[in-house]
């Protein structure tokens, strides 16, 4: 029996488990599993957290990502232990041991790093105390967070989000449903701007707006003020505005988690760095999601990816390495958020996209973006539209051009506004060209 330990239980963990565990025919595998979790519960679904969990749609119950009876049967089939609240300290890669914060020392014949991101804290003099000991100041990331979040919100009346990404805004929309006054605050010039185009980006804050939040873009934060008893009351910005307040959430992003790696001497930038297969520089030990730097085979150079279609997708690759099953085939990107009714579907990649296409029928809902490159479709943003955000997908995949025209008319399927063949083009066709161009612009 090899030992196989897993740093992390996250989404990229539970895919691996899930996976290993459907792989496992006769009821027993080769592997004896250790789960290593920093975190108070199993793997949980991380985007109810800051959505259906956090506006009371769904319940604990509905959290874990490994349902209850494959859980029970996975401490036959894999010797599944999970250690909970339970932090890595070092790796010792001479003698293929791990440390752990309290002293205790395991082995492993295979190790596999699933740390995911850590969030990036607010560093700022706070009045009269520091941040990090105000009350009613929250991160989101762990159930336990997003539990004491909905908690607070149900006796909040002002909210102040720090931060325009998508978890800052997904509170925001949560909080004004439940009758919340809420203000965002966003350093930047516009809302979402490291993924989404300009007129996307307007189109999100103008959803917002309507829905009553008050928007400040451009916001400089000085200070956060507490009253006698440590509650956060107010933010000062370095505009000398004061904004009364009563609860703040934090969502400034996010840094990947390497410093077992890097300690442990694994190559790392920008992540841990893997192959197609999601092995470091050390062949004995893998790692996935957020926090690994792979080289994707179709865009054929490394990017970090944090979204849970990337996660599981590596955690499930890890899974056919160790029982050298076939791997799974390469996949486009891709994300969602919701915020009020609006789900927003993203596929593909939209760097190096030199235009932009609008689909929106005229007195419908639902509107999606296109990014092409020299009329060759890299990314889909859809609202509402999952016909667009599924077609897209398979669009980019193949490597299809648009015929911008057709594109833009709403009415017409997407799958149907293919462009008729250049027979001088040498890369028709040809996917990994068209997104390696894209991605390295
Ligand atoms: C609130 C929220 C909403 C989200 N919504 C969406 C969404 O709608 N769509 C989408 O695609 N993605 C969404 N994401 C992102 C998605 O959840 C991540 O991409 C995904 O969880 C990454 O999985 P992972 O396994 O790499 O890391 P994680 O799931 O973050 O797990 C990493 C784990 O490693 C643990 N860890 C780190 N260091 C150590 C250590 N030294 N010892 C022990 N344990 C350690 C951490 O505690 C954690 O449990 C959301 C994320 C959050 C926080």
């Amino acid at each position: 029996m090899k030992k196989l330990l897993i740093v992390g239980g996250g989404h990229a963990t539970a895919a691996l488990l899930n996976q290993l565990h459907k792989q496992t025919s006769n009821g027993c595998s080769d592997w004896q599993v250790t789960v290593i979790s920093a975190e108070s519960t199993e793997a949980v679904n991380r985007p109810l957290l800051s959505k259906d969990y956090l506006s009371h749609k769904v319940g604990d119950d509905q959290l874990p990502l490994i349902a209850s009876e494959v859980r029970q049967a996975m401490t036959s089939t894999l010797g599944l232990q999970w250690l909970t609240d339970c932090r890595v300290i070092s790796v010792d890669r001479q003698r293929h041991q791990l440390q752990l914060y309290n002293g205790r020392q395991l082995e492993w014949d295979t190790l596999v790093l699933a740390t995911g991101v850590r969030l990036r804290q607010l560093s700022l003099p706070g009045g009269d105390q520091p941040v990090s000991e105000m009350k009613g100041v929250f991160y989101l990331k762990t159930a336990s967070q997003s539990q004491a979040l909905r908690q607070a919100l149900q006796h909040a009346r002002q909210l102040t989000v720090i931060g325009g990404g998508f978890i800052g805004l997904e509170v925001a929309a949560t909080a004004r449903q439940q009758g919340v006054a809420v203000c965002v605050l966003e350093s930047g010039e516009r809302l979402l701007r490291r993924v989404v185009a300009a007129p996307v980006s307007h189109w999100f804050q103008q959803m917002h707006i309507e829905q009553g939040v008050e928007l400040r873009l451009h916001s400089s934060l000085q200070h956060l003020l507490a009253d006698d008893h440590g509650n956060v009351r107010a933010i000062q910005l370095a505009s000398g505005d004061v904004l009364a307040t009563d609860l703040v959430v934090v969502g400034i992003g996010v840094e990947p988690e390497t410093g077992l790696a890097q300690s442990a001497g694994l190559a790392c930038d920008n992540g841990i760095l893997v192959n197609e297969q999601c092995q470091t520089s050390d062949p004995d030990i893998f790692a996935a999601g957020d926090g690994a730097n792979r080289r994707h085979p179709l865009y054929q150079q490394r990017l970090r990816l944090e979204s849970v279609e990337n996660a599981t997708h590596q955690g499930q690759l890890i899974a056919a390495m160790l029982t050298q099953s076939p791997l799974p085939p390469a996949a486009v990107p891709w994300f969602w958020s919701t915020q009020y009714d609006a789900r927003l579907q993203i596929a593909g990649l939209s760097q190096g996209y030199d235009q932009l296409i609008t689909r929106q029928a005229e007195g419908k809902p639902g509107i999606s973006w296109l990014y092409l490159r020299q009329g060759r479709l890299l990314a889909c943003d859809a609202v509402n539209r999952p016909a667009d955000f599924l077609q897209a997908k398979k669009l980019i995949s193949s490597g299809q051009s648009l015929d911008p025209l057709q594109a833009a008319n709403a009415a017409i399927p997407l799958g149907q506004c293919v462009a008729p063949v250049d027979p001088n083009d040498p890369n028709a066709g040809n996917s990994c060209t068209l997104a390696t161009a894209a991605v390295a612009s």
